[in-house]
């Protein structure tokens, strides 16, 4: 596995959106709806670097798709959503690759009539974007690669790796089995 991102880099970005989201917050009604299972490690890290009064809320999203990569069904479970009606909304989610889960959790998130809705991700995958909509805040864009680390997972492992690392194709044919991608 190489690192792309280092434990260093992460933390000084993190910190970085965490100023911006206090200033653009500051007496907003804040909930930062972090998406399981993949954005824990952002989402304790960010609310520490944040210095307004917010709310954390956890919706899961689930696509479940081959070691290849290629997208599957989203399926939404938002039966932890607490009340987010007239909150200011910030969805939290690891990467966004075709953002397909993106929108799959906006509207979901719609339907509980929030005042606002943004949308914020450690890492962006710009030239995969499939959808209508860009991620209004993002740590790093990276190019077309499987990262693991940092909540994100590789057959529900290595999500406790304190650094974003790409998989080798030699990791990635190891294993062939379904992956479940919350
Ligand atoms: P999207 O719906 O934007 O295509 O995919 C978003 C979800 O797919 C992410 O929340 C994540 O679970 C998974 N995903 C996309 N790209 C990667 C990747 O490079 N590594 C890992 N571990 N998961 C990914
Ligand atoms: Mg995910």
């Amino acid at each position: 596995m190489r690192v792309l991102i280092s434990e260093n880099e992460i933390s000084e970005r993190v910190k970085t959106l965490g100023r911006q989201l206090s200033e653009e917050y500051s007496n907003r009604p804040l909930t930062i709806l972090g998406v399981l299972t993949g954005s824990v490690v952002l989402l304790a890290d960010l609310i520490r670097a944040t210095s307004v009064p917010l709310r954390v809320a956890l919706i899961q999203a689930a696509s479940y798709r081959g070691a290849e990569t290629t997208p599957g069904q989203l399926t939404i479970n938002q039966s932890l959503v607490s009340d987010l009606r007239g909150r200011d909304v910030v969805i939290l989610d690891d990467i966004f690759d075709t953002g397909n889960t993106m929108v799959g959790v906006y509207e979901a998130v719609r339907g509980f009539q929030p005042a606002s809705v943004r949308s914020a991700v450690l890492l962006w995958k710009t030239a995969r974007t499939e959808v209508d909509l860009e991620p209004d805040y993002f740590g790093f864009s990276i190019p077309d690669e499987f990262v693991v680390g940092y909540g994100l997972d590789f057959n529900d492992d290595y999500r406790h790796l304190p650094f974003i690392g790409v998989m080798e194709d030699e990791d990635l044919k190891r294993s062939g089995a379904k992956q479940n991608d919350c």
